[in-house]
């Protein structure tokens, strides 16, 4: 029998692969497959996308959040953004934003999924509602796109995921991906979450984090033998997305101050790091914006001809009109950052720098990209991973 592993590594540019820090992953890479992956500019939607096989226009998840359509009730409820109010006094990032998960878990009895991670300006937090209320991996399908643990269920194909533990770390769930792949399952994910905090907190900057990559690739190696060791394997390990070195800042809230219109009662807004999402009370508003927002030399709104390309979905949850940012700078504060400063940041429109791509590599067996394509892509992912256990790499 041949199982697969799938090791998806959180925000894992291929700059990060070298011979000093990851020497397994640099000579896996030579001597098996390896390729880029075109970045995709998505944010929740990219998991969406891999695990479905469809693009964001087909699955419609694009952000971590969109506007909320008030179906929810607790977007009338005034005293859920009071409540929400007294813990920016906590000041710290993380102590706000678990305080915030923890309010909406066990007095909201919201959150099964990671609702409450953000900091959306207390007076706004009933606007907006997450994109996908669950995770990718408890739910059959996405909007009619059946996802590949769906298809893996429908197929008999046994499988087995561990993902980053809340309590203990990438270390934890590192002992637990050694016990399941005992069971042999035909397939088997593993994710890595903890370069993504890295990553933002100190930028690509590899030096910072060396140990960490040390320890990573260890772990791989050790699991790649141990998997070897009980069946043949076929091995796919990929990276979601880069990240990308920050080198400016910009502050929305005092560009957004003294203008004529005021949020709420004219429009409403919400910024992720790198592109900022508005909604208008009437036309002659999202004009205004519009012209004002393009005179400025660090982005561009999008053009509707940039909803194909980018493959987003025109769906106005999204935003009527979206400003995104070019590489390199972010927004600060923004809905998620209050007063920690990212030195690190991915899911730019338009990335320039290769080194920041996501990379995959995989066992030689496997087709990784068809003759005339150079990259890979997202949903590429998608028809390699069912493929391999569909046996028909054996
Ligand atoms: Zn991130």
């Amino acid at each position: 029998m041949v199982i697969t592993l799938v090791i998806m590594i959180d925000a894992m540019p291929k700059k990060y692969i070298t011979e000093e820090s990851t020497p397994y992953l640099f000579n896996f890479g030579k001597d098996q497959k390896e390729s880029w992956i075109d970045p995709l500019f998505a944010f929740r939607g990219i998991e969406t996308t891999f695990f479905t096989g469809k693009w964001p226009t087909s699955h419609g998840v694009w952000t971590e959040y969109e506007l909320n359509n008030f179906s929810d009730k607790r977007a009338l409820d005034l005293t859920y953004s009071k409540i929400i109010n007294l813990t920016d006094l906590l000041y710290e990032d993380n102590l706000m934003s678990i305080t915030r998960y923890l309010i909406n878990r066990y007095i909201y009895n919201k959150a099964t999924y990671n609702s409450g991670i953000n900091l959306i300006p207390s007076h706004l937090t009933n606007y907006f509602t997450l994109t996908q209320n669950r995770s990718i991996f408890d739910m059959p399908d996405v909007n009619s796109c059946p996802t590949l643990f769906n298809q893996l269920t429908k197929s008999g194909i046994k499988y087995s995921i561990t993902l980053p533990a809340k309590i203990g770390g990438d270390q934890a769930s590192f002992q637990k991906i050694l016990k399941n792949i005992e069971k042999k399952d035909e397939f088997n994910l593993y994710k890595i979450g903890i370069l993504d905090k890295k990553g933002h907190k100190y930028g690509p900057d590899t030096k910072y984090f060396h140990l960490t990559l040390k320890q990573i690739d260890n772990n791989i190696k050790e699991l790649v033998t141990k998997a070897e060791k009980y069946s043949e394997t076929n091995v796919i390990i990929f990276s979601d997305h880069g990240m990308a070195p920050v080198n400016k800042r910009i502050d929305l809230f005092t560009i957004l101050k003294p203008l004529k219109y005021e949020p709420l009662r004219d429009y409403l807004f919400f910024i992720d790091s790198t592109m900022v999402r508005f909604w208008f009370k009437d036309e002659k508003i999202h004009s205004y914006f519009r012209e004002l927002l393009n005179k400025f030399t660090f982005g561009h709104c999008l053009t509707i001809d940039e909803y194909d390309i980018l493959k987003i979905p025109r769906d106005p949850k999204y935003g009527q009109l979206v400003f995104v940012l070019d590489e390199g700078y972010i927004f600060h504060p923004d809905f998620f950052h209050k007063n920690s400063v990212m030195k690190g940041m991915h899911g730019y429109a338009y990335p320039i720098n290769k080194e920041y791509f996501p990379f995959i590599m995989t066992t030689r067996n496997i087709t990784l990209n068809e003759p005339d394509k150079l990259k890979v892509d997202f949903i590429d992912i998608y028809k390699i991973m069912l493929d391999s256990c569909s046996g028909k790499y054996n």
